[in-house]
């Protein structure tokens, strides 16, 4: 990286830093997580101010610092106003960009993951937004970091699955088949038929289908207990976001 770089980011946080400056977190696709400063864009006149604001998708020019690096410009590319009307589309956004900020680390790129955040934000914003969208995103950030759900074969064996076989263990990360359910010894959540029909469709990357349909309120509670339990099991992470984001939901 030379000492003054260019990246294209969004804001996924802010902290206040001394009298007037502030630290911002930048999900980019070119560094994956950079923590930048910007200074004075606190005070009223600040030119940076107004694009700083987080969810912004924004491209910034920075110059490398010893401990921080400094942002020097900033232009707003979306600034995702109809997410920021709306209190349950904000907690969804939340949840979206701190769950990637989790699995990114600083200097480490993720272009793949950058642009499903984008894409997610930009589906956020649309009237025809569907409930499984949060569902579909989680999947796919599995799958990028590693750990893609399996809901078409058993996860032990490979077999594939008939529609009878309804246990999902989130410590191996898919279905298993019945037969390799006796000896089984992790934790397995049952699902309904449904349930299991939306996941395979996830795992065959029907996510345009899955974005068309509202399954009823016990389905989505089977659907957040399987993503909530994998991502904590295989990412090893609980976000206060997420359970911000459920009670709104659920309200
Ligand atoms: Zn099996």
């Amino acid at each position: 990286m030379t000492k003054n770089y260019f990246a294209t980011g969004i804001i996924s946080k802010s902290t206040n830093f001394g009298e007037a400056d502030s630290i911002f977190h930048l999900i980019t696709k070119e560094y994956g997580l950079v923590k930048a400063v910007a200074k004075s864009v606190r005070k009223p006149k600040s030119k940076l101010k107004g694009h700083l604001q987080t969810l912004n998708h924004v491209n910034a020019y920075l110059r490398k610092g010893k401990n921080l690096d400094l942002i020097t410009q900033v232009e707003s590319i979306n600034s995702f106003n109809s997410i920021k009307k709306n209190l349950t589309f904000i907690a969804q956004a939340c949840y979206m960009t701190e769950l990637t900020e989790s699995v990114l680390s600083e200097d480490q790129p993720s272009p793949e993951l950058f642009d499903l955040l984008v894409s997610s934000l930009k589906f956020l914003e649309t009237p025809k937004n569907g409930i499984l969208l949060i569902h579909c995103f989680e999947f796919q950030l599995l799958a990028l970091s590693g750990f893609k759900l399996m809901f078409l074969e058993c996860v032990n064996c490979q077999k594939e699955i008939s529609e009878n076989s309804h246990v999902f263990s989130p410590v191996q990360g898919g279905v298993i088949c019945p037969n390799c359910k006796k000896t089984e010894n992790t934790k397995l959540i049952s699902l309904n038929i449904m349930t299991l029909k939306i996941l395979r469709n996830m795992d065959r990357e029907n996510f345009s289908l899955l974005l068309k349909i509202s399954p009823p309120k016990n389905i989505i509670r089977e659907l957040s207990r399987i993503f909530d339990e994998s991502i904590k099991e295989l990412l090893g992470i609980k976000l206060n976001s997420q359970s911000f984001y459920q009670t709104i939901v659920k309200h």
